[in-house]
C-alpha cells in the first residue's frame, strides 16, 4: 500500500530516500529549509576552497554508472561546486527536484497512532489517527512546517513564515550532521568583535567571501565545463549522442549562467587556474582546467578576506586543516596559526608521493588490516591483529616521516588504528609543507577568552593577537522537532545513539520513523542509498529485525569500541560514526535485507576487493532483493 512520505532536507540523504520512495510508488514530498539543495555542499554553505575528500570514483549513487561526468575532469577531488552540480543534475534527472518545497522547514512533528495498531518493531499498519494510547508506536506522524514567504534568498530568521500542517504515515529525517554550528561564545567575545575582529565558524565562511552569489559563479564555471565536455563527445560522435538531462535540467532558478561569471573567476580561468593572490595556485587541480580555476578563484576569495590580516583557525579536523592551509597558501595573511587541542592523524593523498591514499582505504583489500567488528575467533582473529598491528606501525612511520611531525611536534599519542573516527581525514593538500615553511603555525592549545584589540587568550595563560577567529569546532546535532520524550529514546545526552545502524530508533519503533545521515563513515553517497533501501524494505514490512537482535547488536558493538579504541573514538562510534567499520556497516545493512552479492559476476567480484568502493556493485546487490513477500528472521 502506498504511504504518504515526509522526507525532511535535500542533502546527499535526502535526495537518495525522496528517490528510492518514489520509485517504489509511494507519495513522497520534500521539504528543505533552504533555498537550494544539497545540504553540505549548496552554495554558499561552506567555506571556498571546500573539494572533496574522497576521491571522485566513490562518491556516486548506485546507478549512477560510475564516477558522475560531473566529476570526471580536473581533479580526483572536486570542488564543492561540482558535487553541487552531480546533486542538483541526479534530483532533476531522478524526478525529485518537483517534490522538493524549497526554503520549507519542519519545526515540530508529533506522532498520531493508529486505533488498531500493536506496537512493537517492525510491521506496517494504515492511518487513522488517534490519541497516544498508552506505550504505544506511532503510526504515522503530524507535521508543522513554516514556509518563508519573504525576497528570494536565504529565509531569515526572522521571517516572514507562513506556517502549515502536513499529515504523513512516514517521517525520513535527512537533516544530515553539519547544521547546527558549534560555535562557543567567549567571554570578551562582543569586545573583540566592536575592536574590529570577526569570529566565524567555518561552515560560514564562504558569507564573508562573496557568500553564495561568489558560490554560484563556480558553479557556472562547472557547468560550462560541463557543457564544453558534453559537445566535445557529441562532435566525436558525429552529432548523434544526446545531451544527457545532466547538463543542467532543473536547475533551480537560482542559478547564473556562465556568462554572469565574476571578473575574478573569469580572470583566473584565463590564468589557466593561477591564484591571482601571487601564490602558487592549486597544485592539486589539472592547470588549465575549470577545477583549477574554480580553487583558485576561491584562493582569490580567500586573500581579500585575510589580506594583512592575524588569522587563527581554531580546530585541526578536516575543516580546520582546510580552513587554514587555504589561507596560508594565499601568503596574503600577516599570519595564520591553527589552535588545536591534540595532535591527530591524518592520511596523505599519496602515501609516500606515491601511493593513492584511496587504494589502502577505500578498497577491502586494503581493509582487510582495520580491527573487525566480527573478528575470526581465536588463533585466526589474533593472526589477524597481529598482521594489522605490524602493518598498521609500518603506515604510522611512514605518515610521521612524510610528514615531517616530528620536527614540528604534533606526533599524536594514540594508535593511529585506534583512533578511527569521523576526525581522521585526509590530509589537506600542502598542510605540512606550509607548516614547514612557517606559512603556518600550528599551536597545542585552546582559546579561553576574547577581547578588545585583538586579544585571544589560550588555555595555558598565553596571549596571541587576533584579527579573524575561525571556528572549525564542528557542528552538534539536535532533534528540536520532535517532542522531547521521543528525541531522548533516539539520542541520550552524551549524543550515544539509540538507532540500529544509525537509522531506526528501536526505543520507539514501528515503521514510521527513520533518521538518514547520521551513520557517517567512508562513503556517505553509497551509505545514502544502502540506508534508504533498508528504511524501505522496514516500511514495506519484509524486513523484520526483532529489538533483541537491535540491542544485541548494539551491546556488541559498543563493547568492540571499548576494546579497539581509544575513548574519543568509541564515544564517536556510539554517535553514529560507522568510519572504523563502514565495510561490516554496509554489509550487515545488505544481509538484513537479504541483499547479496550472488548476483555479481567473477570480474565484478573480484572488484569488489579489489578496487575503490563502486557503488554500482552495491546497486546491484539490492537489485536482487526480493520483493515479493516478506521474509521473516
Ligand atoms: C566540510 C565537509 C566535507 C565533507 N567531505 C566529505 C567527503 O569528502 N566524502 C564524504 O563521503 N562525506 C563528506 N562529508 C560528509 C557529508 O556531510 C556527506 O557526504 C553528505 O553531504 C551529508 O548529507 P546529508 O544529506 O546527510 O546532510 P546535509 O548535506 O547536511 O543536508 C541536510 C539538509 O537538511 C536541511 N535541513 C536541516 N534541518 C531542516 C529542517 N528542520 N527542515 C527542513 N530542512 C532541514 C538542510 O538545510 C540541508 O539541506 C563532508 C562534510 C563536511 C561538513
Amino acid at each position: 500500500m502506498a504511504k504518504r512520505v515526509a522526507v525532511i532536507g535535500a542533502g546527499v540523504h535526502g535526495i537518495a530516500a525522496a528517490k528510492t520512495f518514489m520509485e517504489h510508488s509511494h507519495d513522497v514530498a520534500v521539504f528543505e529549509g533552504a533555498e537550494d539543495l544539497g545540504g553540505v555542499w549548496r552554495p554558499g554553505n561552506n567555506y571556498p576552497g571546500l573539494q572533496l575528500q574522497s576521491t571522485a570514483d566513490i562518491y556516486s549513487y548506485c546507478d549512477s554508472g560510475g564516477t558522475p561526468r560531473h566529476f570526471a575532469r580536473g581533479t580526483e577531488h572536486p570542488p564543492a561546486a561540482a558535487v553541487y552540480t552531480y546533486l542538483r543534475d541526479y534530483a532533476a534527472e531522478h524526478g525529485v527536484t518537483p517534490l522538493i518545497r524549497f526554503r520549507t522547514k519542519l519545526v515540530q512533528a508529533r506522532p498520531t497512532y493508529d486505533r488498531n495498531s500493536s506496537s512493537g518493531t517492525g510491521g506496517v499498519s494504515g492511518g487513522e489517527e488517534a490519541e497516544e494510547p498508552a506505550g504505544a508506536t506511532p503510526t504515522g506522524w503530524h507535521l508543522t512546517l513554516r514556509r518563508y514567504t519573504g525576497p528570494p534568498g536565504e529565509p531569515k530568521d526572522a521571517g516572514p513564515w507562513e506556517e502549515f500542517d502536513h499529515n504523513c504515515d512516514v517521517l525520513l529525517i535527512c537533516i544530515g550532521c553539519f547544521n547546527v554550528p558549534k560555535t562557543p561564545p567567549f567571554p570578551g567575545q562582543s569586545d573583540f568583535v566592536a575592536g574590529g575582529g570577526v569570529v566565524v565558524h567555518s561552515s560560514q565562511l564562504q558569507s564573508l567571501c562573496g557568500g553564495r552569489q561568489a558560490a554560484l559563479e563556480d558553479v557556472a564555471v562547472m557547468d560550462a565545463a560541463l557543457a564544453a565536455d558534453q559537445k566535445a563527445a557529441e562532435e566525436r560522435s558525429g552529432g548523434k549522442g544526446k545531451r544527457g538531462a545532466g547538463g543542467g535540467a532543473g536547475k533551480p532558478e537560482t542559478h547564473v549562467t556562465a556568462a554572469a561569471t565574476s571578473a575574478t573567476t573569469a580572470a583566473v580561468v584565463q590564468n589557466g587556474g593561477t591564484s591571482s593572490a601571487g601564490g602558487p595556485g592549486p597544485q592539486h587541480a589539472r592547470p588549465g582546467s575549470a577545477e583549477a580555476a574554480v580553487l583558485a578563484a576561491a584562493s582569490a576569495r580567500l586573500a581579500q578576506l585575510v589580506s594583512g590580516k592575524r588569522v587563527v583557525v581554531v580546530g585541526n579536523g578536516k575543516s580546520g586543516e582546510d580552513v587554514a592551509v587555504l589561507m596560508a597558501d594565499t601568503r596574503a595573511a600577516k599570519s595564520v596559526t591553527c589552535l588545536y587541542k591534540e595532535p591527530q592523524w591524518s592520511v596523505p593523498y599519496y602515501l609516500l608521493g606515491l601511493v593513492n591514499f584511496k587504494y589502502p582505504l577505500t578498497t577491502r583489500l586494503g581493509d582487510s588490516i582495520t580491527q573487525k567488528l566480527h573478528a575470526p575467533p581465536g588463533l585466526l582473529g589474533w593472526l589477524h591483529r597481529a598482521v594489522g598491528w605490524s602493518q598498521w606501525r609500518l603506515i604510522e612511520r611512514l605518515v610521521s616521516y612524510q610528514h615531517g611531525r616530528a620536527k614540528l611536534g604534533v606526533v599524536p599519542t594514540h594508535a593511529v588504528e585506534r583512533g578511527l573516527d569521523c576526525t581522521l581525514h585526509a590530509e589537506p593538500f600542502g598542510f605540512f609543507t606550509a607548516a614547514h615553511e612557517g606559512r603556518l603555525q600550528l599551536r597545542q592549545g585552546q582559546p579561553v577568552a576574547l577581547g578588545a584589540g585583538g586579544r585571544l587568550q589560550l588555555d595555558d595563560g598565553a596571549e596571541m593577537q587576533a584579527d579573524l577567529v575561525v571556528l572549525a569546532t564542528g557542528w552538534g546535532r539536535s532533534l528540536p522537532f520532535l517532542p522531547p520524550d521521543l528525541a531522548s529514546k533516539i539520542m541520550q545526552p552524551d549524543g550515544t545513539l539509540q538507532l540500529h545502524h544509525g537509522i531506526y530508533p528501536y526505543e520507539i519503533g514501528g515503521s514510521s520513523l527513520f533518521i538518514l545521515g547520521w551513520n557517517v563513515g567512508l562513503f556517505q553517497a553509497l551509505f545514502a542509498d544502502v540506508a534508504a533501501r533498508w528504511a524501505l524494505e522496514m516500511v514495506e514490512g519484509r524486513l523484520r529485525v526483532t529489538k533483541e537482535q537491535m540491542l544485541a547488536y548494539r551491546t556488541k558493538l559498543f563493547a568492540w569500541a571499548d576494546r579497539c579504541f581509544i575513548p574519543r573514538a568509541a564515544a564517536d562510534i556510539r554517535r553514529g560514526c560507522v568510519a572504523a567499520y563502514s565495510y561490516e556497516h554496509v554489509d550487515d545493512m545488505l544481509k538484513e535485507m537479504g541483499a547479496d552479492f550472488k548476483s555479481l559476476t567473477m570480474a565484478e567480484y573480484l572488484q569488489l576487493y579489489m578496487t575503490p568502493v563502486n557503488a554500482a556493485l552495491y546497486g546491484k546487490a539490492m537489485r536482487a532483493i526480493n520483493t515479493g513477500s516478506s521474509r521473516s528472521r
